[in-house]
């Protein structure tokens, strides 16, 4: 553990906690963000709806069969707040709380129904490194924990560091992603239906080279599903 992370703990531990959206004490059993703030969290409900619109942007592009999102991110609203403590802030557990929340509403689902193993998106281990943990896995972790679907995060993997693309075109951003993941034993996803997470899809690109990897594997089907979308 990092000094900074070991400080956080303790503070967390010592100090009245607050939301992280709305900064309200949280009750005892609350952690990281309030219920209330849950509450009103900006669901899409887009796993019950085929051919719903990210589902449109992302064909053609690959062979996939479903593609769904937890929320829909909009600029300054409370998922922004929210991917922005997991991401950036060390609050993994917020990533896995809402991993569980929309675990919960898969279940029973057609969405979920078929799906064989969950795989995060990986990030190369130096990044992970320095975060110290891998956001998408946090949001798998919480999936599986609603759903029992188990999680692969060793299969599939980030093999070349890329920059932040957050600047870049879309034509940009995919010659940035190209190539820089793949499977480490083409035999381990055949024949499964893996479902691919991350935390926000904006143009894709990042989900559209994982499942290029993914694609090695003989009759592998993929689902997508991510905790924001901000098209
Ligand atoms: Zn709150």
């Amino acid at each position: 553990m990092k000094p900074k992370w070991v400080l956080q703990e303790l503070a967390h531990f010592f100090f009245p906690n607050c939301c992280v959206v709305c900064k309200n004490k949280l009750l005892p059993t609350e952690r990281g963000v309030c219920l209330q703030c849950l509450y009103k969290l900006p669901k899409t409900d887009n796993f019950k709806e085929p051919d719903n619109y990210g589902e449109i942007l992302l064909a053609g592009r690959f062979p996939f069969e479903r593609f769904a999102s937890f929320c829909v991110f909009t600029q300054d609203g409370l998922l922004q707040s929210l991917i922005h403590e997991f991401k950036y802030n060390h609050k993994p557990y917020i990533a896995e709380l809402l991993g569980v929340i929309y675990g919960k509403d898969l279940l029973g689902s057609e969405f979920l129904r078929t799906i064989d193993v969950i795989v995060p998106v990986p990030l190369h281990p130096k990044k992970k490194l320095n975060r110290g943990y891998n956001q998408a896995e946090a949001f798998a972790n919480g999936l599986s924990k609603a759903t029992s679907v188990k999680v692969s995060v060793d299969e599939l993997i980030r093999v070349i560091d890329n920059p932040t693309q957050t600047k870049l075109t879309q034509t940009q951003r995919w010659e940035n992603v190209e190539g820089i993941f793949d499977v480490r034993n083409n035999r381990v996803f055949e024949n499964k239906h893996v479902l691919l997470v991350d935390d926000v899809i904006t143009t894709g690109s990042t989900l559209e080279a994982c499942a290029y990897a993914l694609l090695k594997c003989e009759n592998v089907k993929i689902s997508i599903a991510t905790v924001g979308e901000k098209f």
